[in-house]
């Protein structure tokens, strides 16, 4: 528009048109506003050439383009008008907690958060039973609790044959497959499902063709169907099919060698100052008893210095000691000229000598070339990495296992959380500037997992505090919040008065302690009885459990099931009077018990899912769920059907913040440019938020309503 004033003032309107169509097609910013101008014109040349003669098409055309002109303009200038079109920016930040924020605002931490929330408008959003993060977003996403979604938990179960899946997601295989994992790669036809249920606000946004982009929203993969561009987020694998596996190789004689949580150990030799080893690739279903695929690498071991030169593949690069590597794609031949697998993976020499340690990351899916959908359109992923480079692509970027296990420190984790936060910060640069009209939905992910992994550093009552770490490492947290702030300082000065601003977060955050043991105590107390001989795997669910002796059990973070008769395979409890009677009586007990050490009480609440919950899927999932106090949560082992000693432990774990418990103590923010009317929003009032601000109805499921309607 400035352009063409500018230059339209001095007489020569034909350029000055020119350039300015042209800036408008070099600016993708502009693309969306564009198009719709164009669609108009098309309109209006069909209307005015159908009555016209072929001979006349000379005059037609100059008026045609007169028309045009004029539609341009008008377009144009309706985008600053009172017909401009809606937008809405939402951040969504994961795990962004109401008490740290308004700490770390009264500090002067957070500048940006302070002005939004002075000028507009800062509540606590209720969050989601449990207050887990698939559970929460799908909340968000679809505007339902669980029983309307069907995600309950991290980790749901076949009540016919107890095995354990995540919660999320399936993939269905064709015939001729490569598995990855757990996962299979269909070769041809055959398809990743998405196990949530119910329309996702976009996909409302799209029946009523509102643009929008959403990016790494959690339990969104695989990718629904959209017009717009979408990544999938948490809930997507790595290459192996898990939810992320790194590697680990040393000479260290000592070090346990195999699987770890999150990761395997390898053992290597350095003979003659070379390592030559294999990277782990995806199970290769070709083979028999589909081992895994591997590519060999070696590396060269400066015997002075401390650098090494790795070759993989095609590629060599060198790292010194403490140096990471950028993304190294490879790939992986599972039966040649017909499958081959491509990933990329990050290394980091941790030392040359006296012991050879290198980390490599899981290998994640290739965005340039994904061997399982992880965009819409499918093209976007590659288009985006053209743009800001190759990326994280699995769900839960940061390897908090690789710092539990002690592979990576906390000064190396924070190292690689900052480089998943720099490649979210890239793809928000990328995209923000061209979002001019409908919805943009952003995901930033580093404040939950670093609350998660560095709580210890800022909580002295913590068992696995250290003095000395926190004083290196004690501010890590807040310059995660700092740098969301910053974020927030970007999008400030684009808020208009026809844009509407949400920030909100999907759960707060609580010290995390001490761990409970369900299972232990559901046996302790008789609700479940074990066979008195030993058979089978130790390690597999409930392994020894009696089942035609066990009334209930504890599966996920926060899942308590009865053994319901024709529910579970072997249930032996009525359902009706006798299930409510039993739940009740348990429900009961947990919240008498008490911490020993200091009387604390350690679950403050149960919610019944016949209460809590509304929908379809409502008693397909847990019976109850157990909300433990700040402070306390399910033990790692219990949420997987095992049975430690102790019902109480110290939790001396990395992970050491946490947020499912009771929902009410870990409440998520909701900040607006608006004034919330809502004394007290939920997560099930945002969809509806969102569907309103375009002048869509919210779909009947929906059980909340705009959190600026009055009420
Ligand atoms: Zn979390």
């Amino acid at each position: 528009m400035y352009l063409l004033l500018g230059i339209s003032s001095s007489g020569d309107a034909v350029v000055a048109t020119r350039l300015w169509l042209e800036k408008l097609a070099g600016s993708r910013t502009q693309a969306l506003q564009t198009k719709l101008c164009r669609q108009r014109l098309r309109l209006k040349i069909r209307k005015v050439t159908v009555p016209v003669r072929k001979r006349l098409w000379f005059v037609c055309l100059l008026a045609l383009c007169a028309a045009g002109l004029g539609l341009l303009l008008s377009c144009e200038h309706a985008r600053g008008g009172a017909f401009a079109a809606r937008k809405m920016i939402i951040l969504g930040v994961d795990g962004l907690d109401p008490d740290l924020l308004t700490k770390f605002m009264a500090e002067g931490k957070m500048p940006n958060f302070a002005r939004l929330a002075e000028q507009g408008s800062f509540r606590r959003l209720t969050t989601s039973i449990p207050p887990q993060s698939p559970v929460a977003w799908s909340n968000l996403i679809t505007g339902m609790n669980a029983g309307g979604h069907g995600i309950f938990d991290f980790i749901h179960r076949d009540p016919k044959t107890f095995q354990l899946y995540f919660s999320t997601s399936k993939v269905e295989g064709p015939k001729h497959s490569l598995h990855l994992g757990s996962w299979v790669i269909p070769l041809g036809s055959g398809s990743a499902e998405q196990l949530r249920h119910g329309k996702a606000f976009w996909e409302i946004l799209d029946e009523h063709s509102v643009p929008n982009y959403v990016y790494r929203i959690p339990a969104n993969f695989p990718p629904i169907t959209a017009k717009g561009k979408t990544l999938s987020g948490m809930g997507t694998p790595d290459l192996r099919g898990t939810y992320g596996t790194f590697t680990f190789y040393t000479d260290d004689p000592t070090a346990a060698v195999g699987a770890v949580e999150g990761g395997e150990v390898v053992q290597v030799a350095v003979k003659n100052n070379r390592v030559a080893t294999n990277l782990i690739g995806p199970d290769n279903t070709f083979r028999k008893n589909a081992p895994p695929a591997t590519e060999p690498f070696t590396v060269d071991v400066d015997p002075l210095e401390s650098v090494a030169r790795i070759a993989l593949q095609d590629r060599q690069f060198v790292l010194k000691e403490g140096e990471w590597s950028g993304w190294v794609p490879v790939e992986f031949q599972l039966m040649p000229f017909i499958g081959d697998v491509k990933g990329i993976c990050r290394f980091y020499l941790k030392q040359t000598h006296p012991r050879f340690q290198l980390y490599v990351s899981p290998l994640n899916i290739d965005p340039e070339n994904p061997a399982l959908p992880i965009s819409t359109p499918t093209s976007y992923s590659k288009d985006l990495a053209k743009q800001i480079g190759e990326f994280h692509t699995q769900g839960i970027a940061e390897d908090t296992k690789a710092l539990t296990d002690g592979v990576l420190d906390d000064k190396e984790f924070l190292e690689q959380s900052h480089t998943v936060l720099a490649e979210h910060r890239r793809a928000f640069d990328a995209e923000f500037p061209r979002f001019h009209e409908g919805l943009f939905f952003f995901y930033f992910s580093s404040l939950d997992l670093n609350a998660h992994m560095m709580w210890r550093l800022t909580d002295p009552q913590s068992p696995a505090y250290d003095a000395a770490r926190a004083a290196q490492y004690g501010t890590a947290l807040e310059e995660f919040y700092e740098q969301i702030d910053q974020v927030l300082g970007e999008v400030l000065p684009k808020v208009d008065s026809n844009t509407t601003l949400l920030v909100l977060s999907d759960h707060g955050f609580a010290p995390y302690r001490h761990s409970f043991n369900l299972n232990t105590w559901l046996l302790n107390n008789g609700y479940i009885t074990r066979k008195a001989v030993a058979s089978g795997d130790a390690s597999e669910p409930f392994a020894d459990v009696d089942w035609s002796r066990t009334r209930a059990y504890g599966l996920g973070l926060n899942g308590l099931y009865l053994n319901i008769r024709g529910r579970e395979r072997d249930g032996i409890v009525e359902a009706g009077a006798q299930a409510d009677a039993l739940l009740q009586e348990i429900r009961q007990k947990l919240l008498e018990v008490r911490d020993p050490k200091d009387g604390s009480q350690v679950i403050t609440r149960i919610d019944l899912a016949s209460e809590a919950y509304q929908g379809p899927y409502a008693r397909t999932g847990p019976d109850a769920l157990v909300g433990y106090n700040r402070g306390y949560r399910a033990g790692w082992k219990t949420i997987l059907g095992a049975f430690p000693a102790d019902v109480l432990e110290d939790n001396t774990n990395a992970w050491s913040g946490d947020h499912c418990m009771d929902f009410t103590k870990v409440p998520g923010v909701l900040l607006s440019n608006r004034e919330i009317e809502a004394p007290a929003p939920a997560l099930t009032d945002i969809a509806p938020t969102i569907l309103s601000e375009f002048g869509i109805a919210k779909t009947k499921e929906m059980l909340g309503q705009s959190v600026f309607q009055s009420r």
